[in-house]
């Protein structure tokens, strides 16, 4: 099992031919089948004997992957898809092959040097202090409740220095923050206060002021820790009114923390850079590279404006630890609620600097015009109401007259046929459809093809 024997050397060839095969054709968008279908074509795979590793792939590339959809498909519209660049996926096999421990900079040191570089050009371009960093984590629930763990800590010390006892703490976020933020709160043992967004549905601070000022009266021993804005809505993509609610959080001591888990990519596309400020006055930020920053599944950037922070909340202390812990050295594990960790930012890495940030910044203004586009055809179409214009590349609409049923009835079909996956949301109790566009593949041809089954 352990031995590079000529067979393993053949299969390896295998392998690199599928997943390079995997990669130069367009994948066909495929579909999810019950466990009992599953079972038939795969049967049990787990034996004593072993299947051997050509029988095993076979399963794999035969039966396996055709019921796993493609979510770097250009008509994958749903939910947030994946575009990992070709640069990025490539070196995933690279990392997947290395046996590199990024946890700590003993073990790691060129990883999580290249990783911090990665991180170093997002916090720049949030024009945060060149003190700030952090750590890639695995997806934005965890770099959500990472920060905000970091927050509270930040609070709890503070509250016990000056001899305050607060009976619960408290996040105040948007009502249409993502719902990692209630679960990171659940998690936590924290309260969440749910802000009115505006009728453009971004928050704004006064709103946040009524919204405590209200909750406080009600619960005088409660304290609010943290402040989430949304850049960049999971629905619409819309970005609160960070300048503001960042302003606010400074004056009253409150945590700001940004969520941009899909949104923040924005921040390299000059067209829209200006709707993320503000950004600069947050205490914390995350950022999926695996959303709309093309890289592979699963990889969030979380960028402290003062790490210290971070590493005071996170750090694990034990006696088998102990020699890890040198002041000078920058351990990521300490940063977020992990310890082993793949250094999961080298593809983002590798991509960004063999292909330059010019190019990152041409491929998100890319998928911008792609969702520009869309409304322009969502508005020449008979059939269909345009939401409201996008800040980003989310774009929401309805179909005069249908019910829910009749959007879910025409996405299944819309899948069954392997024209496209668009799945229904709603928006106000209403049902709505979004096309949620980070696939610089993604052009008016598909969307054109999607919307003519209006
Ligand atoms: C996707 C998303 C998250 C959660 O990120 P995961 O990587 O799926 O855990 C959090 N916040 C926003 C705004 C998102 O769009």
């Amino acid at each position: 099992m352990h031995e590079f024997t000529p067979d393993v050397e053949a299969l390896a060839r295998d392998i690199l031919h599928y997943s390079l095969l995997r990669m130069r054709q367009e994948p066909p968008l495929d579909h999810a089948k019950s466990p009992e279908e599953l079972l038939a074509a795969a049967g049990n795979t787990i034996t004593e004997a072993g299947l051997g590793g050509k029988e095993a792939l076979r399963v794999f590339t035969e039966v396996l992957a055709p019921s796993c959809l493609s979510t770097d498909h250009p008509s994958y519209l749903a939910f947030i898809p994946s575009a990992p660049s070709e640069h990025a996926t490539l070196f995933d096999l690279v990392v997947g092959a290395s046996a590199i421990y990024g946890g700590s900079w003993v073990e790691g040191a060129g990883a999580v040097f290249a990783e911090n570089q990665a991180l170093r050009w997002i916090s720049d371009l949030a024009k945060l202090p060149a003190s700030a960093g952090g750590v890639f984590v695995q997806g934005g629930t965890i770099g959500n409740l990472s920060a905000l763990v970091a927050a509270r800590h930040t609070a709890r010390e503070r509250a016990k220095a000056e001899g305050r006892k607060i009976d619960r703490w408290v996040v105040v976020a948007s009502n249409q923050a993502h719902s990692s933020i209630k679960s990171a709160a659940d998690v936590m043992d924290c309260e969440v206060i749910f802000a009115n967004a505006d009728a453009d549905l971004s928050l704004r601070a006064d709103a946040v002021d009524v919204a405590i000022k209200k909750y406080i009266a009600a619960n005088p021993t409660h304290e609010v820790f943290a402040l989430v804005g949304t850049a960049g809505s999971t629905n619409l993509g819309i970005i609160d009114d960070l300048d503001s609610l960042g302003d606010y959080a400074n004056t009253n001591g409150i945590w700001f923390h940004v969520d941009g888990a899909y949104g923040l990519a924005g921040l390299c596309a000059p067209s829209v850079r200006d709707l993320f400020n503000g950004i600069e006055k947050c205490d914390s930020l995350i950022v999926d590279p695996h959303k709309w920053l093309f890289a592979p599944y699963d990889a969030c950037a979380l960028i402290y404006r003062n790490p210290a922070l971070g590493k005071a909340a996170h750090t694990q202390h034990a006696s088998y630890l102990d020699t890890l812990e040198d002041e000078n050295e920058f351990n990521p594990s300490d940063y977020a609620i992990h310890l082993t960790r793949r250094p999961r930012g080298l593809p983002f890495w590798y991509s960004l600097a063999a292909n330059g940030s010019k190019e990152y910044s041409d491929a998100v203004e890319d998928t911008i015009n792609t969702a520009k586009i869309a409304v322009r055809l969502i508005n020449e179409h008979p059939n269909l109401e345009l939401l409201m214009e996008p800040q980003l590349s989310i774009v929401a609409f309805t179909r005069k007259g249908w019910s829910a049923e009749q959007y879910q009835e025409w996405s299944d079909k819309l899948l069954d046929d392997q024209i496209a996956f668009v799945t229904p949301s709603a928006h106000l109790g209403q049902p709505i459809l979004r096309f949620a566009i980070v696939n610089p593949w993604t052009s008016e041809k598909e969307l054109t093809e999607i919307l003519a089954t209006l």
